[in-house]
C-alpha cells in the first residue's frame, strides 16, 4: 500500500459505513429446535433471540454514531483547514512551476518555502536534508516522486517526535480529571474550554469550570456564558480575588459532588513572568493537594494566526511551568497551518487539541493523519496511483 493509500485509509477507512453496517449478521440467529427445549439436561442457556437482536441493533447504533462522529470531525479539518491547504497547495505550485531538477538551487527554494509556510527553521532545514539523503538514495528524480516524498518527510517528522506519547489527553477513569489551561489574553482559553465541556457534557460526564482567571470582571461573565452554552456549571469568586481561592473551592466541589472533569480557566499575563509562575505554581498545589496526581494536563493554549509569536509564547511559557501538551487554537483562521510541525519539532510538545472555528463543536483532536490528508488532499487526489 503506498503512503497516501495508508492515510487515506486512516483518515476515511477502509469501506462505506452503509456497507459496514449491512454485513452484520442481523438476521442469522438460529431459532433453537422443539426436541431441544424437552430434554431439560441438554438445554444451553442461551440470550434469547429478541434480545441478541436488541443488542445488535445497539452495535449498529453505536457503529452509526461513530461514523458520523468521524465524518463530521473530517468535514472540520477540512474546513478548518482550508486556508492552510491553499497556501500549501501554492508552495508546491511555485516550487514546482519551473522545476528541472533536485539541484543546490531546488532545495534552496525549498527551504524558503517551507520558512515561508511557517514549518520554522529547524523543521524547514530537517526536511530538506532528509529530502536531499531519500533523493541520493533512491535516486528519484519525478518532480511526482519528489513531491510526495516531501509530504511524507512532514508526517514522519511529526510522528519520529512523539513515537512513545499519544496525543490525547490523560482523561482519568478511577476518580476525577483535572485540567488546567494556560496561554496569553485573547488565544483561546475560555473559548477552548467551553468547546471542551460540550464534548464532556454530550459524553455523559458531570462536568465543572473554574474561573480562576480573575484578572477581568469579563473574563468570568464570558466562562459563564460558555457554561451556560454548554449546560455545565461554573465556580466563580468576584474579580481581583485570589486565583487559587476559586481553584479550592472547584478542587473541593469536584470531590464533594463527584464531578468528573474539572477544567481550568487561567489569566496568562507574560509581562510578569515570575508572578504569573508563582500563581500557577500555588493553583498547582491546592489541586495536588487534593488529588497528588493531578492536575493531569497542563494545556498550553496558543493561537495559530501569531505564527512565529506564537512559537515564542510557548517557548516562554513552557519555561514558566510543566505543559503537557498544546491547543492551537483558530486554525480555521490562517494559513500557517505549518506550525504544527514547527511545534513538534522545536517545542518537542505534543498538539493535543486543535480549534477550528468559533462554534461550541468546532474543536477537535489532533490526529497527524487528518491534518496531512486536510493540507494535502488535493495534491493527493491529483497524484493517485
Ligand atoms: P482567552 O483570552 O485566552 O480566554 O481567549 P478567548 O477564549 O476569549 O478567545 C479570544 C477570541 O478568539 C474570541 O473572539 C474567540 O471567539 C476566538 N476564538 C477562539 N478559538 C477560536 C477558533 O478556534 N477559531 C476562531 N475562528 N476563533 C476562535
Ligand atoms: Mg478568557
Amino acid at each position: 500500500m503506498g503512503f497516501f493509500d495508508k492515510i487515506k485509509k486512516a483518515v476515511l477507512g477502509e469501506k462505506p459505513a452503509e456497507e459496514e453496517i449491512k454485513d452484520l449478521p442481523v438476521e442469522q440467529e438460529e431459532t433453537p429446535e422443539i426436541e431441544e427445549v424437552t430434554s431439560i439436561e441438554t438445554v444451553e442457556v442461551e440470550t434469547p433471540v429478541e434480545e441478541k437482536a436488541v443488542e445488535i441493533k445497539e452495535e449498529i447504533q453505536v457503529e452509526k454514531v461513530e461514523v458520523v462522529k468521524q465524518e463530521e470531525t473530517i468535514e472540520k479539518y477540512d474546513k478548518g483547514l482550508e486556508k492552510s491547504r491553499k497556501t500549501f497547495g501554492q508552495f508546491m505550485n511555485d516550487l514546482f512551476s519551473n522545476f528541472r531538477m533536485v539541484d543546490d538551487e531546488f532545495f534552496e527554494e525549498l527551504e524558503e518555502a517551507l520558512i515561508s509556510a511557517d514549518v520554522g527553521f529547524e523543521t524547514a532545514m530537517r526536511i530538506s536534508d532528509e529530502l536531499q539523503e531519500e533523493v541520493k538514495l533512491k535516486n528519484v528524480k519525478k518532480q511526482e516522486d519528489v513531491q510526495n516524498t516531501i509530504i511524507e518527510k512532514l508526517v514522519e517528522i511529526y510522528e519520529a517526535e512523539g513515537q512513545e506519547e499519544n496525543n490525547n489527553l490523560n482523561i482519568q477513569t478511577d476518580g476525577p480529571t483535572i485540567i488546567l489551561f494556560v496561554g496569553v489574553n485573547g488565544v483561546g482559553k475560555t473559548t477552548s474550554i467551553g468547546k471542551l465541556a460540550h464534548r464532556y457534557k454530550q459524553e455523559g460526564k458531570k462536568v465543572l469550570l473554574a474561573a480562576a482567571d480573575t484578572f477581568r470582571a469579563g473574563a468570568i461573565d464570558q466562562l459563564v456564558v460558555w457554561g451556560d452554552r454548554a449546560g455545565v456549571d461554573v465556580v466563580k469568586h468576584s474579580a481581583g480575588s485570589d486565583p487559587a481561592a476559586v481553584v479550592f473551592d472547584a478542587v473541593e466541589r469536584t470531590k464533594k459532588e463527584n464531578y468528573d472533569i474539572l477544567l481550568v480557566d487561567t489569566a496568562g499575563r507574560l509581562q510578569n513572568k515570575v508572578n504569573l509562575m508563582k500563581e500557577l505554581e500555588k493553583m498547582k498545589r491546592v489541586i495536588e493537594r487534593e488529588y497528588p496526581s493531578a492536575p493531569h494536563e497542563v494545556l498550553l493554549v496558543v493561537d495559530a494566526t501569531t505564527g512565529q509569536n506564537a512559537m515564542i509564547q510557548a517557548k516562554e511559557f513552557k519555561d514558566t511551568t510543566d505543559v503537557t501538551g498544546i491547543v492551537l487554537s483558530k486554525l480555521d483562521g490562517t494559513a500557517k497551518g505549518g506550525m504544527v510541525l514547527a511545534i513538534r519539532n522545536e517545542l518537542h510538545l505534543p498538539v493535543k487539541l486543535v480549534g477550528l472555528g468559533e462554534k461550541i463543536t468546532d474543536l477537535a483532536d489532533f490526529d497527524p493523519n487528518q491534518f496531512v490528508y486536510g493540507l494535502f488532499k488535493d495534491l493527493m487526489e491529483n497524484y493517485e496511483n
